[in-house]
C-alpha cells in the first residue's frame, strides 16, 4: 500500500524539527539560506518530475522528500519572524508605557461576553491605550475578568451591556499572565498566547467599561451571538443540575469554564478528560451521524457530503478554543471529500494531507501538545487497529452475514468457509430445545449476540490500542497514568458517541421549540449524569491513577521508531513482515511500560548540599537535597489569582505547575521530608498537590494551629499514609554528613486554639563543611528577637539567608541580619506582588550591609550548590549580577 501524503508529511515535519533546533537554527536564520533552500526545493521539485518521467519512481520518491524537507526548514524559519513594533508585549519591553497603574485601553470586543461561575470575561482586540495624555497605537489581546458585585442593597450589579464587535475603552491596571520561571514548569504566558491573550486584567466595577460604538452586523458577530444563544440553551435546559450543564457545556461547545477543578481532576484520573476538550471523537461523531443520515434518506452522496461540511465547519464556528475542532473538521472533510472522487481513502493518507495543511499553515504548531495527541491517536487508529481489526476480525463480522446460505460459503476463504460451517453446527444444537415456532428469533439471537461481542472485541481493541499508544505523550504532557482508562473510556465513548449528536438535537431544537428541547435533554441529563458518576467511582479507587516524570528523549524516539515499524509492519503484511510486527509489538509495550513506570534515577550532585529557592509566585518552596540524595521540600506555594469565595475555581496552583513540574524535570517520584513553616495558604497550599502527586515518607509541622487548612493537610498526610511529626526548637538532623536544626518555635502552651501566624514558622539552619544555609519561612522581628536571645552569633552565622516573609520590612532587622552576616540573600515573591514585597526599606538595609541579593521575582528558581566550601549559585534566567561569572559569589557588588 502506497502512502504519499504520509512521506510528504513526515519529510515536512522533519524539516520543521531541523529548523526548530536552537543549535541549527542560530546557524540557519540567514536571509540568503532561506532563498538558497527555497531554490533547492523549486529545483528538487523538477528533478522529481523528470525522475518519473524518465520511470525512476525510487529516485523521484528521494527527491521529493528532499524538497519537502528543505520546505519544512524554510516554513519554520519563515514563521519566526519577530513580533510586530505595536505589539503590546513589545511596547512594555521597550518601555514605552509602564503597566504599573491602570490606563485607559481602547479596542474591540472579539466575542460575546463570556458568563463565568463568579461573573463574566471578555476578550478585547485591542487597539491602542491612552498613555501620558497621548494616544498610543497598540495591538494584542486582553482578558478581562469581572466580579459579579451587589449594591448597597444586595442587589447585584449589572455588568457593562456590550456585544461581539463593539468598540469599547476600559480602564484597568492590566497584568502580563502569571509565570513560573522554574525548569518544567508550565508556561501560563505561553498558553494564553497560543489564544491569542497577552494581557490579562480584573474590571473592578461595570462603570470602567465604556461602550464607544455599536458594533455593526458581520458574519462575524452574527455567529458570536449564535454561539451566546447556545450556551444560554444549554444552561436553560439543565438549570436544575449546574454540575450537568458544566459537562454539557465543555462537551458541546468546548467550553469548561463551569466544570470545577476537582471534576476536571476527577476525568483526568480516569483518563477522559478528552470527553470534556472538543476535539476528532466529537467532529467524527456528528460527521459520521450526518453522513449516515443523509445515506439512509437515500441522498446523492456530493450534496450530502457537501452538507456535511457545511454543518461541520458551521460547528467550529461556533466552538471555543478552535484548533482542535479545526484540526479534526480538517481530517473529516478530507475523508469525505475522499469518498467523493475515491471509493475510499486511506485514513492514513487524508491524515497526511491534514498535517501538511496545518503545518504550511502553522510550523510552530507541531511543538502543540493537542496537536502531537491527535496524529498520535490517528496513526493508532490507521496504522494499528484498523489493519488488524481488518486482518483478524473483520473477515468474521462479514462472516455473518447470510449465515444460513451454504452457497455463499465459497465466497469466503476456507478457514472462514469452515467458521461459518461451525456456526451453523453449533447454532443448531444451541436452539435444538427451542420449540420450532421460536426456531427462527432463537437463531437470530445467539448469531446476533455473537455479531455484539464481535463489536466489543473490536472496541477494546481500539481502546487498548489507543491508551497504549498516547501513554507517552500523556506522560510528557500530563505526568499522569490512569489505569482505569481502558475501562472507563470503554463505557465513556460509546456513551459520549449519542450525547453528543443528541446533545445537538437538543439545544438546536430548544432554540426553536423549547418543548422538544426540553423533551430530549430529559434522557440526556440521565446519562451525563451517569457519566460524571462513573467518572467520580472510578477516580475514587486508590492507587489507580499517579503521576510520573516525562521520560528520557531517547526514549521517546525509541517508541516513535518502534510504532513506526509496527504500523509498516502490518501494511507488508508478509511472513518476515508478521514475525517483526510481532517483536516491534512486544518491544513498543516493553516502552510504554518503563516510560509508565519511569525506573531512571532522579538527577543531584552526589557530595554536595542543594538548595533550591523555587518561583512560585507570592510564596515560598525550597528544594533542598542532602550530599547522598535525601530530599526535603519546605513549603509548596499556595493558589493565587482565585475569586474569594470560589475555592474550587482558584486559577492557578504553584503547588501543580511549578513544585510538581520542577521536581518532575529532575527525575523525582519520591520526597523524603515535606515540611510545612506555617499555616498560610501561599506556604502550604501547593502542598496538596505535593502529597497528592508525589510519594511523601514524612510531613514536618510545626505547632499545632486552629487553621482548617493545615489540619485538612495533615488529614491528607494521614489518608495517604504519610507520618507527620511536629518538630519544634532543638530537634537536630544529620543527613549524610549535612547538620539540620530546628531554631524556632517552641511548643506553645496554646497549642491548636489560635489562628496561624507568621511567627509560628519553622525557622531551620542546615550546615554543609563550612558552609550554612538560614531558612526562616515568613518569622518576623519578634521571633527573630528570641533566636537572637537564644543562640550564639556562630550558631546563627550563615552563607545564604532565605529573606523572612518575602522581603516584608518587619523581617530580617539589622541586627538579625548582623548575626546571620551572609554573602548572598534570597528574597522569594511574585512579580508585582500587591503586597509591595519586598520592601524599599528591607533592600536597602541588604545594600548597606553589602549582601548580594537574588530575588525569584526577576530571577526565577535560584539553585545554590556547595561541597563544604565553594558556593556555586545559578538562576533560571541568568542571575542579575554576576552574571558573567555566575559560579561563584565571591565577588559581592551590592545591588542597585
Ligand atoms: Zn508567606
Ligand atoms: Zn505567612
Amino acid at each position: 500500500m502506497k502512502l504519499p501524503a504520509v512521506a510528504i508529511a513526515a519529510a515536512f515535519a522533519v524539516g520543521i524539527a531541523i529548523g526548530l533546533s536552537p543549535a541549527i537554527a542560530a546557524h540557519l536564520s540567514s536571509r540568503e539560506l532561506v532563498v538558497s533552500l527555497f531554490i533547492f526545493a523549486a529545483l528538487a521539485l523538477i528533478a522529481a518530475a523528470i525522475l518519473v518521467w524518465r520511470e525512476r519512481v525510487w529516485f523521484a520518491g528521494f527527491v521529493a522528500v528532499a524538497c519537502w524537507m528543505s520546505l519544512g526548514i524554510v516554513g519554520m524559519l519563515l514563521s519566526e519572524q519577530p513580533q510586530a513594533s505595536c505589539n503590546v508585549i513589545s511596547v512594555v519591553q521597550n518601555h514605552a508605557i509602564d503597566l504599573h497603574s491602570p490606563l485607559r485601553w481602547h479596542g474591540r470586543l472579539r466575542d460575546e461576553p463570556a458568563r463565568l461561575p463568579w461573573g463574566y470575561g471578555y476578550e478585547v482586540a485591542l487597539s491602542g491605550v491612552d498613555y501620558e495624555e497621548n494616544f498610543l497605537p497598540v495591538s494584542g489581546g486582553l482578558r478581562l475578568s469581572y466580579s459579579a458585585q451587589k449594591d448597597a442593597g444586595g442587589n447585584e450589579v449589572a455588568a457593562p451591556e456590550v456585544h461581539a464587535g463593539d468598540e469599547i475603552t476600559v480602564i484597568a491596571a492590566v497584568r502580563r499572565p502569571d509565570i513560573f520561571r522554574d525548569e518544567g514548569a508550565f508556561d501560563r504566558r505561553a498558553f494564553l498566547a497560543s489564544q491569542n491573550i497577552d494581557l490579562v486584567a480584573t474590571l473592578r466595577s461595570p462603570e470602567l467599561m465604556e461602550r464607544v460604538s455599536v458594533a455593526r452586523l458581520s458574519p462575524g458577530t452574527l455567529i458570536a451571538r449564535a454561539r451566546r444563544r447556545l450556551r444560554d440553551e444549554v444552561d436553560t435546559l439543565f438549570a436544575s443540575r449546574p454540575d450537568v450543564a458544566g459537562v454539557m457545556r465543555a462537551m458541546l461547545l468546548g467550553d469548561r469554564s463551569f466544570v470545577d477543578r476537582a471534576e476536571s481532576i476527577d476525568f483526568q484520573r480516569t483518563g477522559v478528560f478528552h470527553v470534556l476538550v472538543v476535539a476528532g471523537l466529537h467532529v467524527g461523531a456528528i460527521a459520521y451521524l450526518l453522513f449516515w443520515l443523509g445515506r439512509r434518506l437515500r441522498l446523492p452522496t456530493v450534496p450530502t457530503a457537501a452538507t456535511t461540511l457545511f454543518l461541520l465547519f458551521s460547528y467550529v464556528m461556533m466552538v471555543e478554543q478552535r484548533a482542535p475542532v479545526l484540526r479534526a473538521a480538517l481530517m473529516a472533510g478530507i475523508v469525505l471529500v475522499g469518498s467523493v472522487f475515491y471509493r475510499r481513502l486511506d485514513l492514513l493518507n487524508s491524515a497526511g494531507i491534514a498535517l501538511v495543511i496545518l503545518l504550511v499553515a502553522r510550523p510552530t504548531s507541531i511543538m502543540d501538545s493537542s496537536f502531537q495527541l491527535t496524529f498520535v491517536a490517528i496513526a493508532c487508529i490507521g496504522g494499528v487497529s484498523a489493519p488488524w481489526l481488518e486482518e483478524h476480525i473483520q473477515p468474521y463480522v462479514k462472516a455473518l452475514r447470510g449465515w444460513r446460505e451454504v452457497r455463499r460459503d465459497t465466497a469466503h476463504p476456507p478457514p472462514i468457509a469452515q467458521f461459518r460451517i461451525d456456526l451453523r453446527t453449533a447454532v443448531a444444537w444451541l436452539v435444538s430445545k427451542v420449540p420450532s415456532r421460536h426456531l427462527k428469533s432463537a437463531e437470530n439471537l445467539s448469531v446476533g449476540s455473537l455479531w455484539v461481542l464481535l463489536r466489543i472485541v473490536e472496541l477494546v481493541a481500539v481502546t487498548l490500542v489507543l491508551q497504549i499508544g498516547m501513554q507517552p505523550l500523556m506522560t510528557v504532557s500530563f505526568h499522569r497514568v490512569a489505569l482505569t482508562a481502558p475501562v472507563v473510556n470503554l463505557l465513556a465513548v460509546p456513551m459520549m458517541g449519542v450525547m453528543v449528536p443528541l446533545g445537538f438535537a437538543a439545544v438546536l431544537s430548544g432554540t426553536f421549540f423549547s418543548a422538544l428541547g426540553r423533551i430530549l435533554a430529559v434522557p440526556l441529563g440521565w446519562m451525563t449524569a451517569l457519566l460524571i458518576a462513573l467518572v467520580k467511582y472510578f477516580s475514587g479507587l486508590p492507587r489507580w491513577s499517579y503521576r510520573v516524570p516525562a521520560p528520557p528523549q531517547w526514549l521517546l524516539i525509541v517508541f516513535f521508531c518502534l510504532l513506526i515499524i509496527v504500523i509498516v509492519a502490518l501494511r507488508l503484511g508478509s511472513r518476515t513482515s508478521l514475525w517483526l510486527g510481532r517483536v516491534s509489538s512486544a518491544s513498543l509495550l516493553a516502552v510504554v511500560l518503563v516510560i509508565a513506570t519511569f525506573p531512571f534515577a532522579s538527577q543531584w550532585q552526589r557530595g554536595k548540599m542543594e538548595l533550591t529557592v523555587l518561583d512560585v509566585g507570592q510564596g515560598d518552596s525550597l528544594f533542598l537535597v542532602s550530599p547522598n540524595g535525601k530530599t526535603l521540600l519546605i513549603d509548596g506555594g499556595g493558589a493565587f489569582g482565585g475569586f474569594p469565595g470560589r475555592p474550587e475555581h482558584l486559577a492557578t496552583d504553584p503547588g501543580e505547575e511549578a513544585v510538581s513540574t520542577y521536581l518532575w524535570s529532575r527525575g523525582f517520584k519520591n520526597i523524603d521530608v515535606v515540611a510545612v513553616t506555617h499555616g498560610h495558604q501561599d506556604h502550604l497550599g501547593g502542598l496538596t498537590a505535593v502529597l497528592q502527586n508525589f510519594k511523601v515518607g514524612t510531613l514536618w509541622v510545626g505547632r499545632e494551629v486552629a487553621g482548617t487548612a493545615q489540619q485538612k493537610l495533615e488529614e491528607l498526610a494521614n489518608s495517604r499514609g504519610v507520618t507527620v511529626a511536629h518538630e519544634l526548637r532543638g530537634e537536630q538532623f544529620h543527613w549524610d554528613g549535612a547538620e539540620g536544626r530546628v531554631l524556632w518555635p517552641g511548643a506553645a502552651s496554646d497549642t491548636g486554639t489560635l489562628p496561624p501566624k507568621n511567627n509560628d514558622s519553622i525557622v531551620m539552619r542546615w550546615e554543609f563543611g563550612t558552609r550554612a544555609f538560614l531558612l526562616p519561612g515568613d518569622a518576623e522581628k519578634q521571633a527573630e528577637r528570641q533566636i537572637l536571645a537564644e543562640n550564639s552569633a556562630e550558631n546563627l552565622q550563615a552563607d545564604v539567608l532565605k529573606i523572612g516573609h518575602h522581603g516584608s520590612k518587619n523581617s530580617t532587622t539589622e541586627d538579625f541580619l548582623a548575626a546571620v552576616h551572609p554573602r548572598l540573600a534570597v528574597i522569594s515573591s511574585g512579580e508585582n506582588n500587591s503586597y509591595g514585597h519586598p520592601s524599599p526599606e528591607l533592600l536597602a538595609r541588604l545594600e548597606k550591609a553589602g549582601v548580594r541579593t537574588l530575588r525569584t521575582d526577576r530571577d526565577g528558581a535560584v539553585h545554590i550548590l556547595t561541597d563544604g566550601s565553594d558556593l556555586e549559585v545559578t538562576c533560571f534566567v541568568p542571575c542579575s549580577e554576576a552574571a558573567a561569572n555566575p559560579a561563584s559569589v565571591q565577588a559581592h557588588a551590592p545591588e542597585n
